[in-house]
C-alpha cells in the first residue's frame, strides 16, 4: 500500500514536471496540492513524510478528524470544498491556511468578521464556476471581478489567486476553454490593478487534466484520484450542501 502511494506521487510528479518542460515553464511554477478527501491521515501522513508539503480537504467534518494525526507534521492545509458560513469556526481551529472555495461576498463578509474577533488574517481564491455546471459552487465568470472588488475590501481576507473545477470531459478542447477563463480573468483583474489584490495563483487541474490546466497557466493541480486511488463516493456528494 505504500509502496504504491509513493510510486503514484513519483508518477504525477513527473507528470506535472513533463507538462512544465513541454509548455516551456519552470517546474517549480506548478505546485502539488494533495486533494484528500476520503483518504485516512495514515495515508496523508505517508505522502508528508515523502516530502509533500500542501493538502486540502472538502468538508469540516475529515478536517476535524485528521487534525490530531497531522497536526505534528509540517504542512500547509487549505480548505476546497463548499463551505458553509456555520463552519467558518472551525475553518480557523483546525488551522486551515487558505479558503480557496470563496464563491460568495456573504461568505467572504462572515470569514472577515470571524478573522477579525480573532485578530488574524488569511489567503483565499475566489472560486469560478467556468463550466456552467448548476452542480458546482463558483461564482459566474461574468460576476468574479466585482465580487473580487468586494472581497478587496475586507482586510483581513488576502486574495492571492483563482480556483476553477474544469468541465468533466473527455473532450479536452472543452476542458481548456474553462481554464481559458479563469487564465483571462487573471489577466483582466491584473489588468484592472484593482488596490490590495494579488491573483498570482491559478488553482486548476485535476488527476484527469492537469496537463492541459497547465497549458494554460495553471499554479497549482489538486490531485486526488491519480495518488489515493478511486473514491467511493461520486465527487457530486463532496460538492453538495449540507451533506
Ligand atoms: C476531489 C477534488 C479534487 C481532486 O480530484 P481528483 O479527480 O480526485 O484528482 C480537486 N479539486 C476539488 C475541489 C476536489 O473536490
Amino acid at each position: 500500500m505504500k509502496e504504491n502511494l509513493l510510486h503514484n506521487l513519483k508518477i504525477i510528479n513527473q507528470r506535472i514536471k513533463n507538462a512544465c518542460i513541454r509548455t516551456g515553464r519552470n517546474v517549480d511554477e506548478v505546485k502539488l496540492l494533495l486533494a484528500t478527501k476520503t483518504v485516512s491521515a495514515e495515508r496523508i501522513k505517508i505522502a508528508l513524510e515523502n516530502g509533500e508539503t500542501l493538502i486540502a480537504e472538502n468538508k469540516v467534518q475529515e478536517l476535524k478528524e485528521k487534525y490530531e494525526d497531522l497536526k505534528n507534521i509540517p504542512h500547509e492545509n487549505h480548505f476546497i470544498g463548499h463551505l458553509q458560513t456555520n463552519k467558518i469556526k472551525d475553518i480557523l481551529k483546525y488551522d486551515v491556511s487558505c479558503v480557496q472555495s470563496v464563491d460568495r461576498l456573504e461568505l467572504a463578509e462572515k470569514l472577515h468578521q470571524r478573522l477579525l474577533t480573532e485578530g488574524r488574517t488569511m489567503d483565499i481564491f475566489i472560486q469560478v464556476n467556468t463550466s456552467n455546471e448548476e452542480s458546482k459552487f463558483g461564482i459566474h465568470p461574468d460576476l468574479a471581478i466585482d465580487l473580487v472588488k468586494k472581497v478587496a475590501e475586507l482586510n483581513s481576507l488576502r486574495i492571492r489567486g483563482l480556483m476553477t473545477i474544469g468541465l468533466f470531459s473527455a473532450e479536452t478542447e472543452k476542458v481548456r476553454a474553462c481554464f481559458k477563463i479563469l487564465k483571462n480573468l487573471q489577466q483582466e483583474i491584473i489588468r484592472q490593478n484593482i488596490p490590495d489584490v494579488e491573483v498570482k495563483e491559478l488553482s486548476m487541474g485535476m488527476s484527469g487534466d492537469l496537463e492541459t490546466a497547465i497549458e494554460e497557466g495553471s499554479t497549482m493541480v489538486r490531485v486526488g484520484t491519480a495518488v489515493f486511488g478511486e473514491r467511493i463516493y461520486p465527487d457530486s456528494y463532496y460538492w453538495d450542501e449540507g451533506k
